[in-house]
């Protein structure tokens, strides 16, 4: 009953407590990471999930794949799920529609090449998009982009505390939060503090 309340969006104020501590009472929230992988970064994200038990969607870009396939490899293998985020990180918007579909293709390939699995979700470098860069996506088979709804800027490099606050302040039910492996040097110390914030808010992450 809690959860039906949650989900309704009315909640938390008149929750006593106690009930406020039940697994996913607040509702659920998405973290997704971009432009990555990374040789150190994106490991020690992995670790921080895993031992949360918790999956996540990585928007990886391309070149990258191809140059650290194992790191792909293994997020896969974990349970996470790869989406495309272009072959070089360009705005998609100053494309012609060959170029754009070239962009995502390639990265198709080098996903399906590594994971064995052709991704379905997207999300354009900068979120940078028009109907021309949405069509050209559609066309290679990327039928879901995947934009956020809580920024915390992690790329500028904040102190890990404050890209934890501005996530834990930002977060709402149903949430996609947007942090990026790579590019970002205190990501990975933030996570583990993110993770067990949301988890005392009373949001699951899935
Ligand atoms: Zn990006």
């Amino acid at each position: 009953m809690i959860v039906v309340a949650a989900a309704c969006g009315l909640v938390l104020p008149a929750i006593p407590a106690q009930a406020a501590l039940e697994p996913c009472a607040a509702g659920y929230v998405r973290l997704t990471f971009d432009d990555g992988p990374h040789r150190t970064a994106t490991p020690d994200i992995l670790d921080t999930l895993a031992a949360h038990g918790v999956t996540a969607t990585f928007f990886v870009v391309g070149q990258m794949t191809a140059a650290n396939p194992a790191l792909v490899q293994r997020e896969s293998q974990e349970g996470h799920t790869i989406g495309n985020h272009s072959w070089d990180h360009p705005d998609l918007t100053r494309l012609n529609s060959a170029q754009v579909e070239s962009e995502l293709q390639r990265t198709n390939d080098v996903i399906k090449e590594v994971t064995r699995t052709t991704p379905t979700q997207w999300r354009p470098p900068y979120g940078a998009r028009n109907s021309a860069v949405e069509a050209a996506a559609e066309r290679v088979g990327l039928t879901s982009m995947v934009l956020w709804t809580v920024d915390p800027r992690d790329w500028a490099d904040p102190p890990a505390t404050t890209v934890r606050d501005r996530v834990l302040q930002a977060v709402r039910p149903d949430s996609i939060i947007l942090l990026h492996d790579g590019t970002g040097a205190n990501t990975p110390a933030a996570l583990p503090m993110i993770l067990n914030g949301l988890a005392g808010m009373g949001y699951c992450v899935r």
